[in-house]
């Protein structure tokens, strides 16, 4: 694209490159009246607290990942909780982790007991850095937590080796990639067992809900009898006896959710999930071609980099929370913060940012979360707290990382505008520095 933005940049007293009104080009989750009426359904018949819908969204989910098992949680955080006891992390234990993360990818390890290794990241892609994990292994660890970060796959080949060599579990959080694929693969299906989200502000989104996903029959059952006791295979008031749990060590304790937990999924979630999946193919297809139209004319651009899969047949599913990476030194040390401002002054969308590093906080740093007398990083004898400058890339990413504006319509027009302002700004930076 030839340069073409000569007007004065609008935070110096020019026009606004975005002119006209959003409408619905970023309104998600896309409601229609299909969603009404089967939520409406499910009121009526006051079904809300039966799993029948929950276990037909199940069904269909597991379908369209291509898992032998689904099953629905009243949360993403939930279904990370019970993947974690599922693989086997209790008291003493360590998960490996990125600290760079919405805070359940880890936190559900700490009531189990057990201690989190925070790894570092890799600054193009916001994934787990795969270089950063097998020097954290020793003999408590029992999982790795990836986490599809942004939506971009973490890296899963050379994860799976290590966590293969050292006969330890992945689990992957999906919670921003539903839908996503890595080297053709779905990402979920990747690790031992996948968990997500599904809460309304994630890509696949419909209420407040998570689910799992595996192929590993043993991790179904476990995840079935730690927080759904209705299907330990023991009647319930409303259903008929519904056994999926065979494994000896586990059946013996039918009837009763072994961590305590009651894991069913709301059905007006289901029943709205049910809706919400069957379009969410075709509406992922539109948010990508959206998407990759706006990073492609962006792409001479030095130093704004697009974060997308640069592997063969890999993409950022739904999108959720889109990012882009700024290299301050391609624009004369202008601080990101700076050029955001700009960006935001023509109309468009720019937020510089990320998760911010959870080694870091105090929780991670003095809580003790299970009354243990002393703090949660040192439940497994050795002391995993990590004090400043220890994952450089998660504590500096923010004057990097930022959100970009997250298109759910191709509306050309529109999104040239979106365009316009980020080239006139990237154009112009010059007269941003003092
Ligand atoms: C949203 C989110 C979760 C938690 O899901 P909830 O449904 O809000 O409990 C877990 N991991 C990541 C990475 C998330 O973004």
């Amino acid at each position: 694209m030839a340069k073409t933005n000569v007007e004065k940049l609008a935070i110096l007293g020019g026009p606004k490159s975005v002119t006209k009104p959003a409408g619905d080009l970023f309104t998600w989750p896309i409601i229609t009246r299909e969603d009404e009426e089967a939520v409406l359904g499910v009121l009526r018949r006051g079904a809300m607290s039966g799993t029948d819908v929950t276990k037909q969204f199940e069904a269909e989910f597991k379908e369209w990942m291509g898992t032998d098992y689904a099953l629905g949680y009243p949360s993403g955080t939930e279904s990370l909780r019970a993947a974690m006891w599922a693989c086997g992390v209790g008291l003493g234990d360590e998960i490996i982790c990125p600290s760079m993360t919405y805070w359940a990818s880890g936190l559900p390890a700490l009531q189990l007991g057990a201690s989190i290794n925070f790894a570092d990241i890799e600054p193009k892609t916001l994934c787990i850095d795969p270089k950063d994990i097998e020097h954290r292994i020793c003999k408590k660890t029992k999982a790795i937590v990836v986490v599809h970060y942004a939506g971009h796959p973490c890296d899963m080949d050379p994860i799976m080796a290590i966590a293969k060599k050292h006969k330890i579990k992945v689990i992957e959080d999906v919670s921003h990639a539903q839908g996503g694929l890595y080297k053709g693969r779905m990402l979920g299906t990747i690790g031992d067992i996948g968990a997500m989200s599904l809460m309304s502000g994630k890509s696949l989104a419909i209420g407040e809900a998570g689910i799992i996903v595996t192929n590993n029959s043993l991790l179904y059952q476990r995840c079935i009898a730690y927080g759904h006791y209705e299907r330990t295979g023991m009647a319930s008031n409303y259903n008929a006896v519904d056994k999926q749990v065979t494994d000896p060590q586990l059946a013996k304790f039918a009837g009763l959710p072994i961590g305590g937990f009651k894991h069913r999924m709301h059905q007006l979630s289901s029943a709205c999930g049910r809706v919400q999946l069957k379009h969410y193919p075709d509406r992922m297809a539109v948010i990508q071609k959206a998407m990759n139209y706006f990073w492609d004319a962006l792409a001479d651009i030095k130093g704004l980099d697009s974060v997308r899969p640069k592997w063969e047949n890999s993409t950022k599913g739904g999108w959720y929370a889109c990012k882009g990476y700024y290299d301050p030194k391609a624009f004369g040390g202008l601080p990101l913060a700076k050029f955001a401002e700009a960006i935001q002054a023509e109309g468009s969308i720019c937020a510089p940012g990320t998760n911010f590093p959870l080694h870091l906080h105090p929780l991670l740093q003095e809580g003790d979360v299970i009354g243990a007398g002393k703090p949660a990083l040192t439940m497994s004898g050795r002391d995993l707290r990590q004090g400043p400058g220890s994952l450089p890339v998660c504590e500096s990413i923010k004057f990097h990382a930022f959100g970009i504006p997250w298109f759910k319509h191709f509306y050309k027009a529109q999104i040239d505008e979106h365009i316009k302002a980020y080239r006139k700004v990237a154009e112009q930076y010059k007269k941003l520095l003092k």
